[in-house]
């Protein structure tokens, strides 16, 4: 068996784990391993469907040390007027190249791939079977714990006869026009991707059918824009959110206010989401999903035959021949959350809520910045993913105590101030502060902070 010794043990080079890796190299002089079943750095951007884009601006995503993108508005297509959105090709050769020229370029770090970390230190060689001891010196880093779920490679839960074709996303563009009729499985991120792609690329929407389990409440993608000229959006959108969690007084309640401030967006007006996992939408987006008519609310999928389609809810006819594209594969599917310093290991997860890359990099510059563990798990308290309106309130909550706590500090809020990846700041350094409207919006979101914290404090303790 080989043996060698290293300070960090990094399991899983996907984004967490790269994210977490460059900010380390930065910060410290210590030595760092990685090791990832797969051939590549980049996690399941190596795996995702051709059509993927970012749901958030280049410009915030990735590692802390190189930019993504070029921080430019599409003028074209839905997202026309916004920051531009990587695809999914683009992120994946962005890290290989940080893996590359940054990470490995440093010769302090180290990149097994094809290769299993199998526990303590254990590293079974995929192809060889061999293994090797790594001796850690400082600590393990578990990467693995917002491990992604992808269509491409998840475990169906549903029965697909033969006879019916049933394909991931990742092979739509070359099936579909052996097709005139399409059934769209799932109702994420993924599923919209398609519809959209669909859409976008001539089907009518007659020939699409969207299997919808259980409507999503989705991002309005305005919000979501980091720089100045979009202020009135993004803080703009955080004073209002702040007045509906503080006026609300119902899950429902808080839903429809956050509608109402035109910060979240559903599907039907008529129908009420029931789950939230943050996708993040344009309207024009959001327009286009709107054109499916034939959507089946009877929950999820339990099979698939030949001219027939089987839901929770009963059985219903099928067209012959429709391609069903199954987007059921539950992305960040994890909502237990776990101490991040332990004894000798650290458990990547959220700090700030559907940020994992600012987090990975913002608990290296932890790690790196304190002596113990106590103080450095004051500054990181996981931030579990959402599924329904009340998690995101929890989320929410845990998000907000780790900003307050951030604010106190100045070396964090420091590094958090020349961040790339810090999305939300940016708009605040480039906006021009002696504008009255923007100083109203800054004065009520400070007014709004203790009785928004006190109001989520209620609203997640009513479940
Ligand atoms: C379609 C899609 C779009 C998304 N868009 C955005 C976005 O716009 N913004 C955003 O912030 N997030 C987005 N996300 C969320 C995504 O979770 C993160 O951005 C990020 O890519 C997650 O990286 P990760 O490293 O945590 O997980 P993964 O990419 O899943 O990587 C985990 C890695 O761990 C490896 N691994 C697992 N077990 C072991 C083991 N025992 N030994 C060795 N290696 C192991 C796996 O092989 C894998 O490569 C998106 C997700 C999806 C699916």
């Amino acid at each position: 068996m080989n043996r060698f010794e290293t300070d960090y043990l990094i399991a899983g080079a996907g984004a967490s784990g790269l994210s977490f890796a460059d900010t380390l190299l930065a910060e410290t002089d210590a030595h760092i391993t990685l090791v990832d079943k797969r051939d590549k750095p980049g996690g399941h951007w190596n795996d995702a469907y051709p059509y993927v884009r970012l749901h958030q601006p280049s410009s915030y995503y990735g590692v802390a040390s190189r930019d993504l993108g070029r921080a430019m508005l599409d003028t074209t297509g839905l997202n026309k007027g916004y920051e531009e959105l990587a695809s999914g090709q683009e992120v994946a050769t962005y890290f290989h190249t940080v893996m590359k020229d940054r990470l490995l370029q440093s010769g302090r770090v180290r990149f097994l791939p094809m290769s299993e970390h199998l526990g303590g230190g254990e590293v079974r060689h995929l192809l060889s079977n061999k293994t090797t001891q790594i001796d850690v010196r400082h600590r393990f880093v578990d990467a693995r714990l917002l491990e992604n779920g992808i269509p491409l490679t998840h475990q169906r839960t549903f029965d697909v006869a033969e006879g019916v074709a049933c394909i991931p996303p990742n092979t739509l563009p070359r099936i579909a026009p052996q097709h005139g009729h399409f059934t769209i499985l799932g109702a994420g991120k993924t599923a919209m991707d398609s519809v959209i792609w669909l859409l976008e690329n001539g089907a009518d929407a007659e020939q699409i059918r969207w299997i919808v389990p259980r409507d999503p409440w989705m991002i309005n993608r305005a919000f979501t824009q980091p720089s100045g000229a979009f202020y009135r959006e993004s803080y703009g959108g955080t004073m209002r959110q702040m007045e509906a969690v503080t006026q609300a007084t119902s899950m429902d309640d808080l839903a429809d206010r956050l509608e109402a401030a035109n910060l979240w967006m559903r599907l039907d007006p008529n129908v009420r989401p029931e789950i939230m996992h943050g996708p993040t939408v344009s309207t024009a987006e959001l327009h286009r999903l709107r054109e499916v008519r034939d959507i089946l609310r009877m929950g999820h999928v339990t099979g698939i035959e030949p001219g027939s389609l089987d839901l929770a809810g009963g059985s219903c006819p099928a067209p012959a021949g429709s391609l069903y594209v199954d987007c059921t594969a539950r992305a960040l599917g994890h909502s237990n959350t776990w101490p991040i310093f332990q004894e000798d290991q650290i458990a990547l997860q959220m700090i700030r809520l559907y940020q994992p890359t600012f987090s990975a990099a913002l608990i290296a510059k932890i790690e790196a910045s304190f002596e113990t563990n106590k103080a450095r798990n004051a500054l990181a308290i996981p931030v579990p993913m959402t599924d329904t309106v009340h998690s995101w309130v929890v989320s929410q909550l845990a998000n907000a105590m780790n900003q307050f706590n951030w604010s106190q500090n100045p070396r964090i809020k420091d590094w958090i101030a020349t961040c790339r990846l810090d999305g939300f700041g940016r708009a605040g350094r480039e906006v021009d502060r002696s504008d009255p409207e923007v100083q109203e919006i800054y004065n009520r979101i400070k007014a709004l902070s203790m009785p928004a914290f006190s109001s989520m404090q209620k609203l997640a303790a009513t479940q």
